[in-house]
């Protein structure tokens, strides 16, 4: 067991970094966050920031010397970089999982391979796979393999005919297509699972998305209870198949008349998860902390029902939120990442909105929302 006294890294310092360092800062760790902005919204948290690539050698030794262990914020670390760094340090999320789950080809090969379901899909490495694809027929989506994340790098195709010029638009790097479901709704797990196997879930959060983007997720989901429950099963089989280590989000979609679907796999803590800050016995970031250390998982059990609602930069057009409309409601739990500019679709911050029931905190999220803004 690594214990508090000792100093953690974690690559990467956006929003999900910062609120890492904060919960491993209170926990009495030190923290050393490697990110190559001066500005990330982690570093300014963090005992110390190295400010580098994620490839840098000197760097990552001086993370290796100076931590007891090691995780990540985000997939797209080089590959060999977690694989460097375990050989000197433990790490988690394990190297190998990062690499599937940074991929979706090879993410969903894995899925494949273990009988877990997804939408039908077909690899598009070049023009030469488009002829193949275009057997799955339309609507679908082609999704670029890598670097993909709140929808970018994803283009709709409504009839086959469109999928030649998708490809080239993406410019045809690595693509996945896959047909469009009729999606009933959206369904998240995040789960943590220690060294020893122990697994751990945070009840499954309903989530809308917004133009690709997450807009709230709420707990508990308005789905009947075997629903949940077999989604939770469902994210546990995915992880232990894994071998995973550390904290995981599993997108789920549900269709064909209440049948789940494995979307995407997130190899870190999740946007969907950010209500267990202010809703579950233990959060996500604890979570993360306790298995990275090899200490026992803490309690998730859910503490009120809440919808967590992602602040965007959008919300800024009009000029700085009212702030005061947020501490003016009881339940209503603000929580800003440091990012001084607001851009459309950016995540600045989210809300987590506690009531009595799911539907009355989706509904204080969305009025809470609207009355912030300066339209
Ligand atoms: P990202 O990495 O950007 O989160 P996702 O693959 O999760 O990419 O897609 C973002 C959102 O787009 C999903 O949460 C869902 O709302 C929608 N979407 C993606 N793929 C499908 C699909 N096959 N069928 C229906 N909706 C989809
Ligand atoms: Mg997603």
């Amino acid at each position: 067991m690594i214990l508090p006294g000792a100093t953690l890294g974690v690559l990467g310092g956006g929003q999900l970094g910062r609120m890492f360092t904060i919960r491993a800062r209170t926990l009495g760790y030190g923290v050393v966050v490697l990110d190559p902005d001066a500005g990330s919204p982690a570093g300014a948290m963090a005992d110390r920031h190295l400010c580098a690539a994620y490839d840098d050698r000197a760097a990552l030794e001086e993370l290796a010397r100076s931590c007891a262990a090691v995780t990540t914020e985000f997939e797209n670390v080089p590959a060999g970089v977690l694989e460097q760094l375990a050989g000197h340090v433990p790490v988690s999320p394990p190297p190998h999982a990062v690499a599937i789950a940074q991929d979706r080809i090879l993410e969903k090969r894995f899925l494949a391979e273990h009988g877990f379901p997804t939408a039908a899909w077909r690899p598009v490495l070049s023009a030469a796979d488009l002829a193949d694809a275009a057997t799955l027929g339309a609507p679908a989506i082609l999704k670029t393999s890598r670097f993909g994340y709140d929808g970018k790098g994803q283009i709709s195709v409504e009839r086959v005919e469109e999928l030649a010029t998708a490809q080239q638009r993406l410019r045809g790097v690595a693509c996945v297509f896959e047909r469009r479901l009729a999606l009933e709704c959206e369904l998240s797990v995040v789960l943590a699972r220690g060294r020893d196997g122990a697994l751990v879930a945070f009840p499954p959060a309903e989530n809308v998305h917004r133009g690709g983007i997450l807009e709230t997720s709420t707990i508990p989901a308005r789905v009947p209870a075997q629903l949940a429950q077999s989604a939770a099963e469902l994210a546990a089989a995915v992880a232990t198949a894994l071998d995973y280590v550390g904290v995981l989000g599993v997108e789920l979609f549900v269709a064909d008349g209440g049948r789940l679907y494995v979307n995407e796999l997130a190899p870190r803590p999740h946007n969907s998860g950010h209500f267990t800050l202010d809703a579950t016995a233990t959060d996500q970031f604890e979570q993360q902390v306790r298995a990275l250390c090899g200490l026992p998982l803490g309690s998730p059990v859910l503490l009120s029902p809440a919808t967590m609602i992602n602040l965007l930069g959008d919300a800024w057009v009009g000029g700085e939120p009212r702030w005061e409309e947020a501490f003016a409601r009881p339940g209503v739990k603000l929580h800003l990442y440091g990012k001084r500019e607001p851009r459309p679709g950016r995540k600045m911050g989210h809300l987590t909105c506690l009531a009595a029931t799911a539907d009355a905190s989706f509904h204080l999220a969305h009025e809470t929302l609207q009355a912030l803004e300066r339209r």
